[in-house]
């Protein structure tokens, strides 16, 4: 009887873990590879980060998990890149599968560290925002040299990168656009969009005040920005490998995918919708009598 009980605590613990679990891929090496222009992919299989290159140095998108950061910093130095040339490092938003590794970046380059405003808190204590008793979402805090405003642009070499702050998924969660040319010289918009998944937040009561209201505006926002080159922090949001696979065809560039990103985002709202009446539907019944 005890040991029936203790599974069954096993099994309750289980259950309550965050919806986030870590995937092999997450951690699995990857050769990095020029995705377009200026724009690489420096990062693992399954968690992005970017490197943009330029005359006067490089900006860096992202490190991913914390043990992505050597596997990050390889992938740099592979592509005759030194880790000094990183002036900046731009962090989409404070979690750990993605700002995990923004620590050991900052202390191995010498970069400045932005985020949107609304993510410093999140990146300087190294937790989840609303779960900081979680301590299986923590990671190694990382100080920011600033924080950046709806539509504020960082400049270095040529390169413009123009943020614009899409919350919900995280407080400051901010998404990054900038301008690139295709081999046949046609112009371009990167867009690295931040996430609009639900992950781990709670809706009902809310993860942090106004994060309904958060996604409500993100959505449409996100849909206005202009952007056909779609980045995204998971490969699997816009099909990293098979597009991958497409570069050497000649044609278009096949990251120039704007059908795909606007698919992301009907598909991350209708999961928001669901499970804010899910989460409503659930406060409902309890407080029934
Ligand atoms: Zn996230």
């Amino acid at each position: 009887m005890t040991r029936t009980v203790c599974l069954a605590g096993v099994l309750i613990a289980l259950l309550a873990a965050p919806t986030v679990a870590q995937t092999p891929a997450w951690s699995t090496p990857t050769k990095p590879f020029k995705v377009i222009d200026n724009t690489y992919y420096v990062s693992t299989q399954g968690i992005a980060s970017y490197l943009i290159a330029t005359p006067e140095g490089d900006i860096l998108i992202d490190v991913g998990l914390p043990q992505n950061a050597a596997l990050v910093e390889a992938n740099i130095k592979s592509l005759g890149r030194r880790l000094t040339d990183v002036k900046f490092i731009l962090a989409s938003h404070g979690h750990f599968d993605h700002a995990g590794g923004l620590a050991k970046l900052k202390a191995d380059t010498g970069a400045v560290v932005v985020a949107g405003i609304g993510e410093r808190y999140a990146l300087q204590k190294g937790v989840y925002v609303g779960s900081e008793s979680d301590k299986q979402l923590d990671f190694p805090p990382v100080t920011l040299d600033g924080e950046i405003a709806d539509g504020q642009v960082i400049s270095l070499g040529g390169a413009h990168l123009t943020a614009h702050l899409t919350p919900g998924h995280t407080k400051g969660c901010t998404t990054w656009t900038w301008p690139v040319k295709d081999a046949d010289g046609s112009a371009h918009t990167a867009i690295y969009f931040c996430s609009g998944s639900v992950a781990a937040n709670r809706l009902v009561p809310e993860q942090y005040p106004g994060i309904v209201a958060d996604y409500r505006a993100t959505f449409p926002k996100a849909r206005a920005l202009q952007g056909d080159v779609f980045l995204a922090p998971h490969t699997e949001f816009f099909e990293m490998e098979a597009k991958r696979a497409k570069l050497a065809k000649p044609g278009p560039n096949p990251f120039i995918d704007r059908a795909g990103y606007l698919k992301l985002l009907n598909d991350q709202q209708a999961a928001f919708e669901s499970a804010l009446a899910a989460a409503q539907a659930k406060a409902k019944n309890q407080a029934m009598p």
